[in-house]
């Protein structure tokens, strides 16, 4: 649906488009960022190019990843004389990182759209092993849920399944007015850095569902919310205290419980 007009583009909320328009919040980027020659910079949606510049102006090699076609032209007459920078007009939820890596590391940057910022993150972090780091603006009770740990009312699916696969660090806060248009909420910075050394997992996907099953019910101990997977597996000794809630439980323990059952299990 197109909504609002600027500079002759008109703007697609199903795109996610909300624009950065606050300078000083664009100087904290990238001083959060700090992007160098002789790296490579994989920017998702680059809009109208709010962060690209200075992704562009360190000599970085940029590459730009952008989905709405009609700003595609644009983008192409601003950069595009900079040796350093090209765009691909595709979806950041199909594209394949390692491509793009070519054998060497990337860093990810983007204001993300936020109705699909956590698939997107989730597609990156199955192919962590050609990313260095990403730096993603969400929305700010996103990067709660990211960062918190356990026995933090934030503390859920989506903590433990990120710092599984990463270091996070909410980084500051973005109001809706940093923005054109402004979204309804607030927004905030993260750096994302995948781990080199995860914790073993025997079954990636077991441990995706056990996380899934653990947090099905907050409020319930994991003795009930585990019943259906442990009870068929004769009720081994997980290790942990069942009559804790999800949210007491580190990283560490979902990956011992989700190993033990899966071993169990076959
Ligand atoms: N980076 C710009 C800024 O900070 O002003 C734009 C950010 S805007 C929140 C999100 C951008 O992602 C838009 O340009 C939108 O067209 C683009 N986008 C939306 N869905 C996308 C997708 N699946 N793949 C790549 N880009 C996408």
């Amino acid at each position: 649906m197109a909504k609002h007009i600027v500079d002759g583009h008109r703007m697609r909320k199903r795109f996610g488009q909300n624009f950065l328009s606050d300078p000083n919040i664009i100087s904290q980027i990238t001083f959060a960022i700090r992007p160098k020659e002789g790296q490579h910079i994989v920017e998702i949606g680059p809009g109208q190019g709010a962060i690209t510049e200075d992704m562009v102006a360190s000599g970085a090699t940029v590459t730009a990843i952008e989905l709405d076609r009609d700003l595609i032209p644009w983008l192409k007459v601003k950069f595009e004389r900079n040796a350093n920078f090209s765009i691909l007009n595709q979806d950041a939820l199909k594209t394949d990182y390692a491509e793009i890596a070519a054998g060497k590391q990337v860093r990810v940057v983007g204001n993300l759209p936020y109705n699909i910022s956590t698939p997107i993150i989730f597609h990156l972090l199955e192919q962590a092993e050609h990313i260095e780091d990403m730096h993603f603006m969400l929305q700010k009770e996103v990067v709660d849920r990211m960062a918190a740990g356990p026995g933090d009312n934030n503390y859920g699916r989506l903590s433990v399944m990120t710092q599984y696969g990463c270091e996070v660090d909410g980084l500051f806060v973005v109001p809706p007015e940093s923005f054109n248009p402004p979204p309804k909420v607030d927004s905030a910075i993260v750096r994302l850095r995948p781990r080199k050394e995860k914790l073993a997992l025997d079954s990636h996907e077991y441990f995706e569902h056990i996380v899934r099953e653990a947090f099905s019910q907050r409020r319930k101990t994991l003795k009930n919310t585990l019943k259906k997977i442990i009870k068929p597996l004769g009720q081994p000794d997980l290790g942990v205290d069942l009559s804790l809630r999800p949210e007491n439980l580190s990283v560490e323990d979902y990956v011992n419980i989700s190993n033990t059952l899966y071993r169990l299990s076959k």
